[in-house]
């Protein structure tokens, strides 16, 4: 199978030629820069990015792979979870191209394609099997999920407040750094001290697996008192309290996690996906907690830890072959593109 698809849910126009094992033909990605005036992503702005930009990169893969519309199986799009008018975008030009190529539409929940990633072929050493557990953690989401089958995902816990990607960029932005704000707190935190200030650790040592980033953030700001003006802060102080806030979230990460790994002892290995899993610090814990359980870890590539489209065609070839074992012929030309859409529903389209 090869499948053509396209991811425009956040701020990131994506779209990719993906086969059945693994090998990616071409992909093309353009992460918008019109946000980062704004200092986040404007919902509006995105959707006319994507429009603007979709058709060239589309263009751009296909004859980067130099493949025959009569080579390609279906086109997948993100339906949903995300910003509505990316994803009305994405997924309607996506709709456009099926029905002018005769071929199927298979609509993707773009949290199931996070959660599948780590099965794409030679992405890790391990051929990662069900059931796993995942941590998907990004600038929108933050939940633990136990997967069990393709459509079949255990919600384990998630947060209360904040997604962790939020609160990284809340903090950098109280530090003065420029959108988006992960990876230059991260940097920053390297020259910082991470025991300089104690900092809390919500829901730490409570029972289940959900997650609360609020008040930590709100400790942060407090921390900051006086230094609105960021110009006036000093570099080291701003690195201690961003190597501490570094420290006190993941150590409320694992503490949650360390919960979840209890929940299913059927597990048979950990698993990580999102924005925020590009975090190096993270994950260094991350694989110590997976060790300390004697589980494998798995970490896909920071390129598809963020938002890709990759993923999409992926997980549609999981569909199918899903589709196809259970004698259903998938094509989702009627879905309508959802900003919401809860992972308990994707076991529907193999039910009738
Ligand atoms: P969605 O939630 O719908 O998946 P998103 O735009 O948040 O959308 P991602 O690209 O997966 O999707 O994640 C971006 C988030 O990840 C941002 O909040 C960003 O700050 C955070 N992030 C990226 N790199 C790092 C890093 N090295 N350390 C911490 N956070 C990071
Ligand atoms: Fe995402």
């Amino acid at each position: 199978l090869t499948i053509l698809s396209i991811e425009s849910s956040c701020d990131d126009t994506a779209c990719a030629l993906v086969q059945s094992d693994g090998t990616v033909f071409a992909e093309q990605i353009y992460s918008q820069k019109e946000h980062v005036e704004f200092g986040g992503v404007v919902p509006e702005i995105a959707a006319r990015a994507h429009l603007s930009h979709l058709s060239t990169l589309v263009k751009k893969i296909l004859s980067q792979a130099q493949l025959d519309w009569s080579e390609i199986d279906a086109i997948a799009a993100t339906c949903g979870p995300g910003l509505i008018g990316g994803v009305i975008v994405g997924s309607s030009f996506a709709k456009g191209l099926a029905l002018a190529q005769n071929l199927p539409f298979i609509g993707i929940n773009h949290i199931e394609a996070h959660a599948l990633t780590v099965r794409i072929p030679n992405i890790s050493s391990v051929q990662v099997q069900f059931p796993y557990l995942l941590f998907l953690t990004s600038g929108g989401h933050c939940q633990c999920i136990h997967v069990t089958n393709i459509g079949e995902y255990q919600r384990l816990g998630g947060t209360i407040d904040d997604a962790a990607g939020e609160a990284f960029d809340k903090v950098a932005k109280m530090l003065g750094l420029s959108w988006p704000g992960g990876p230059a707190l991260e940097a920053l935190a390297k020259e910082g001290d991470e025991n300089a200030f104690s900092l809390p650790r919500p829901l730490y040592g409570r029972p289940g697996c959900d997650f609360s980033f609020s008040g930590l953030k709100t400790a942060v700001a407090n921390l900051l008192t006086g230094y609105e003006n960021t110009d006036t802060l000093p570099r080291q102080l701003a690195a201690d309290i961003a190597a501490s806030f570094q420290k006190a979230i993941t150590t409320a990460i694992i503490n949650r996690l360390e919960n979840a790994i209890k929940m299913v002892p059927d597990t048979t290995l950990l698993a990580t996906a999102g924005g925020v899993a590009a975090n190096q610090y993270l994950r260094k814990r991350l694989l110590a907690l997976a060790e300390q359980y004697k589980l494998p870890f798995i970490a896909p590539p920071m390129k598809y830890c963020t938002d890709n489209a990759v993923m999409i065609g992926w997980a549609a070839i999981e569909i199918l072959h899903q589709a196809s074992n259970t004698n259903k012929l998938i094509d989702d030309i009627s879905l309508l593109p959802r900003p919401r859409w809860p992972l308990s529903e994707m076991s529907e389209r193999f039910k009738h």
